[in-house]
């Protein structure tokens, strides 16, 4: 298989499991995220699975960033089958309390940074290739204190709709993926304590991206709200 997973934010947490998963299925993976460190140990990983690895700094919300590794992507493979929009950051804070560069910071990865990676790889996608953007509850929910979250990924489903039906007449799938609260690192920069015995463990969101990708060309899952079976926090 020659079959190429591109994932953003695949240092840590869930787009790390969403590498891993792919590369357990014979994917080739090409992964950035803007901690050196923690892509080093993710190609460490796949390489001992005997997978090709491409892993490159890259931060999500800045074009040139986004072009250097897309121009590193084009050359370890020609085209790319998946593509995860993974990478985001989180923030709590009352609107009166979130200043103007957290607020403009927030939209500029979560949300241009989806809509800049998509951008620049799709001229190397094909026909039945697939997008996976990671939204959120919180892309269909508005939480107190969550309103810059809320703000860009209610942005990145919006952008994601849209995209699916421009990408249709190519045959390019495109996927919204909403999680509920997961068992990640993301946590640890968020005031406040937070039940993770009640969060889902982010195998299993890889596990229903990996899924879909391998569901039949026919079938196009729009969306997927999934969630711990706590309820949620
Ligand atoms: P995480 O543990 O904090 O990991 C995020 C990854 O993204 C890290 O590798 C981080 O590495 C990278 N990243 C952050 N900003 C970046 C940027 N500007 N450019 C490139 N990479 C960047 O987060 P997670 O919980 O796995 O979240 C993954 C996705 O799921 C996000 O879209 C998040 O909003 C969504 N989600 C998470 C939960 C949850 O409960 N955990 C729930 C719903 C949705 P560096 O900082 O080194 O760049």
């Amino acid at each position: 298989m020659n079959k190429l997973a591109v994932v953003t934010g695949a240092g840590k947490g869930i787009g790390r499991e969403i590498a891993l998963s792919f590369a357990r299925e014979g994917y080739s993976i090409a992964a950035c995220s803007r901690t050196k460190k923690d892509l080093l140990k993710l190609e460490k990983e796949v390489k001992k699975m005997s997978c090709r690895i491409f892993t490159d700094v890259c931060d999500i919300g800045e074009v040139d960033s986004v072009l250097t590794f897309l121009n590193g992507v084009s050359k370890f493979n020609k085209y790319i089958d998946v593509l995860v929009n993974n990478a985001a950051f989180a923030y709590i804070g009352s609107v009166e309390e979130t200043d103007l560069g957290t607020w403009e910071q927030m939209l500029k990865t979560n949300l241009t940074g989806t809509f800049l990676m998509s951008k620049y790889s799709l001229k190397y996608m094909k026909k039945r290739s697939h997008i996976f953007n990671i939204g959120s509850n919180a892309s269909k929910i508005g939480f107190p204190n969550w309103s810059a979250y809320c703000a860009s990924k209610f942005g990145v489903l919006g952008f994601t709709n849209s995209l699916r039906e421009e990408l249709r007449p190519r045959g390019i799938k495109v996927t919204a993926i909403l999680p509920g609260p997961t068992k990640t690192p993301l946590w640890k920069a968020l005031p406040g304590s937070w039940n993770r015995s009640k969060m889902m463990d982010p195998k299993s969101v890889a596990g229903m991206i990996l899924h879909i990708a391998k569901q039949p060309a026919d079938v196009q899952t729009e969306e997927v709200f999934i969630i711990p079976d706590s309820g949620g926090l």
